[in-house]
């Protein structure tokens, strides 16, 4: 049978993505690969939270194991509203600001849905994170990407490209600006709080909404928290989408969406079609675990760890890296990636076939291009590999730069 006759648009524009592919690699014997975005499993409360699972299938089976709300389980958002107010200083809220999904992802699509048709234009960034990318482009709506700087994005750029939509009366087809302001994945940069405030007064002029997503801000090696764009615009602008998956266990899936209490009703409705609601069960095994454990404590020494990590990578890269002429690496404040970008003329997708060859593995930059153009950078993930193999990756793969740099005539 000829399936593509009978898929829709959208079931015919599906592609397996870069990534996917190219971790097929990853796995071989020897392999050291920085390629994986995943948590560090050994930073799962396990022990806790198998208790809590037992616990709560035994003592609140009627809840756990029914069906739930669309919404999602009101003592999860008492802790939610509680650690909100305590570690991001946002209060004024209640249980209808609030709604889990099944993760973040989940969001992210939900608000394709809600906010996306055809001739919409979302403001993305370049790189643009591929979870969201691959959630929006099922709008078939139309990106307009600013670059990211070391400090996020480049609100120059932001601000000509909005001006550049308003004189061609366009401005009222974009919908939002989509931000990743902590630790970038895949970037690592950190969005300056003049920038947060420049993209909000942009939002405001354009009258735009912001959907912030923030996946790992509570994951700061050093320095001070930087108040979200959230807590600085307030509800009515932004929708703050966060997710248990990076501080807690992602097996969970548990996100939420945080926001004005009608865009939380239109998630809520568009959510019902896709799938009633999320786990009751994973969501009051989050809560319970929250009302008897402090999360910041618990989280301090998955931070320390990826703390270590990203300082055994940077070191690398000063020590192997520093005679490469015009290499560049973001130093991350947090989160689990770092970004490096080579010379002009590298194209890191290329590269790859030295790299499997050598046995270190990254994720080329072009997976993360909304056009998909070629790229001389690439994503690095330090959380995953021990220390050794940290810097045994960093050594092979200025082997795979260097060769690569002679056959193309780069270097
Ligand atoms: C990991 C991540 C998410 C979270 O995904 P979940 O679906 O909650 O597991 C969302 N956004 C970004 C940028 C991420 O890196």
């Amino acid at each position: 049978m000829n399936y593509e006759l009978k898929y829709s648009k959208l079931g015919n524009n599906l592609k397996s993505s870069l990534i996917r592919e190219l971790l097929k690699y990853a796995s071989v014997p020897n392999a050291i690969s920085f390629g994986g975005g995943v948590p560090d499993p050994e930073t799962f409360p396990r022990h806790e939270l198998s208790k809590i699972a037992a616990e709560v299938i035994e003592n609140e089976y009627s809840y756990v194991l029914q069906y739930s709300t669309t919404e999602g389980d009101l003592e999860l958002a008492k802790q939610m509203l509680n650690l909100l107010d305590k570690i991001y200083g946002i209060n004024g809220l209640d249980e209808t600001n609030i709604m889990f999904t099944t993760g973040s992802q989940q969001a992210l699509e939900l608000a394709g849905k809600v906010f996306l048709d055809e001739e919409s234009i979302a403001i993305v960034e370049n790189p643009f994170y591929l979870g969201a990318a691959s959630a929006f482009r099922m709008r078939f709506s139309k990106f307009v990407s600013v670059s990211l700087e070391d400090d996020g994005m480049n609100v120059e750029v932001l601000e000509k490209k909005l001006k550049e939509l308003d004189e061609k009366g366009e401005i009222k087809k974009v919908k939002f600006i989509y931000v990743i302001p902590n630790f970038h994945n895949p970037a690592g940069a950190t969005l300056s709080l003049e920038k947060r405030k420049r993209i909000i007064e942009l939002a405001e002029k354009y009258d735009l909404l912001i959907i912030e997503d923030d996946p790992y801000g509570l994951l700061r090696f050093e320095g001070e928290h930087l108040p979200s764009l959230f807590k600085l615009a307030g509800k009515e602008r932004v929708i703050l989408l966060n997710t248990f998956s990076k501080i807690l266990a992602p097996g969970l899936r548990i996100g939420a969406v945080i926001a004005d209490k009608e865009i939380v009703r239109k998630f809520v409705l568009a959510k019902q079609g896709t799938d009633l609601c999320s786990p009751a069960l994973t969501q009051r095994i989050a809560a319970r675990y929250l009302e008897r454990y402090d999360l910041i404590e618990q989280i301090t020494p998955t931070i320390k760890l990826y703390k270590s990590k990203r300082d055994t990578m940077i070191k690398a890269f000063e020590e192997y890296f520093s005679d490469i002429k015009g290499i560049k690496w973001i130093y991350p404040s947090g989160g689990l990636f770092t970004w490096v970008t080579l010379p002009e003329g590298f194209d890191t997708l290329e590269m790859f076939e030295i790299a499997k060859k050598k046995l270190v593995f990254y994720i080329p930059g072009q997976a993360f291009t909304p056009d998909d153009s070629k790229s001389p950078s690439m994503r690095m993930s330090f959380c995953l590999p021990p220390h050794e193999k940290i810097i045994e990756g960093v050594k092979r793969l200025k082997e795979v730069i260097l060769e690569y740099g002679r056959n193309e005539g780069l270097i």
